[in-house]
């Protein structure tokens, strides 16, 4: 879910660890802003007219023909992604909103579905790197564990009016205070690397996947996060396999979301 500067680098690693099939799940085309860290992109793919799962799916098939390739050009508030979700066996979230990885973690949480989410940040002047969050059978999610930023979260899922209220109340728009910083190939490169690794560990039983890790680049360094998750978080345990009572399908009703284009991709 989410096919971009996080997204493309994963998706290069998933072929070559050679994973059954992928479902690429992206709404955007490529753009000249984001070219410089979209891996399988070619220097003349043409702008507009590059939808990003195509690229990607493009990309899988170069490197091994094996593995199965599903490019949907949809937004994740959408049926296709849903169902997506519904039928994978793991879930990688690479966005740079907490909005929609609030969204996708209560989708894996309700489908009981593993989700490992890549995230890259840049928290403060000269600090830069990234997080990989593995949310497994219901033990320790991002909401559980603190990782995702509420303001952000409402603001995603409020209305275009709800979000005008807000910024008349502030003064400034909202939307300028969370803006994301920029994102280079290396940094996300190690992030999608790290995720691809505790993927691979779980699947094949070498080691249980490490919950939360941060990559501290000024640092050069990998950090274990010990946060303990809720013990009786309402996704983990209260809605953990089901979607039905969870009411998942209730954010496809929600027009402003589906309309919703994401920012640029990290
Ligand atoms: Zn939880």
């Amino acid at each position: 879910m989410g096919v971009g500067g996080l997204g493309s680098p994963l998706v290069l690693h998933l072929a070559l660890l050679g994973v059954g099939s992928v479902t690429l799940v992206d709404d955007e085309e490529l753009d000249e802003t984001n070219r410089n860290r979209f891996v399988g992109a070619r220097h003349d793919d043409p702008v507009p007219g590059s939808p990003k799962v195509e690229l990607a799916a493009r990309l899988i098939r170069e490197v091994n023909p094996d593995v199965s390739a599903v490019p949907l050009m949809h937004n994740l508030v959408s049926a296709e992604a849903f169902k997506a979700v519904q039928e994978a066996d793991w879930v990688f979230g690479c966005f740079d909103e907490d909005g929609p990885r609030f969204i996708l973690n209560e989708l894996c949480a309700a489908y009981a579905k593993p989700y490992i989410d890549l995230a890259s940040d840049i928290p403060a002047d000269g600090v830069y790197g990234g997080q990989i969050r593995v949310a497994l059978n219901g033990n320790g999610c991002l909401i559980c564990l603190g990782k995702l930023d509420e303001q952000d979260v409402r603001r995603y899922l409020a209305t275009e009016e709800e979000r005008a209220h807000e910024d008349e109340m502030y003064g400034i728009p909202r939307g300028v205070l969370g803006e994301t910083g920029p994102s280079v190939s290396p940094v996300n490169g190690v992030v999608a690397a790290l995720a691809g690794t505790e993927f691979m560990v779980a699947v094949t039983g070498m080691r249980a996947p490490t919950m939360l890790m941060e990559y501290r680049g000024d640092e050069s360094k990998v950090r274990v996060i010990s946060d303990e998750p809720q013990a009786d978080c309402p996704y983990c345990k209260g809605i953990w396999g089901k979607a039905k009572e969870a009411d998942v399908e209730r954010y496809l009703n929600m027009p402003h979301l589906r309309s919703r284009a994401r920012a640029l991709n990290p």
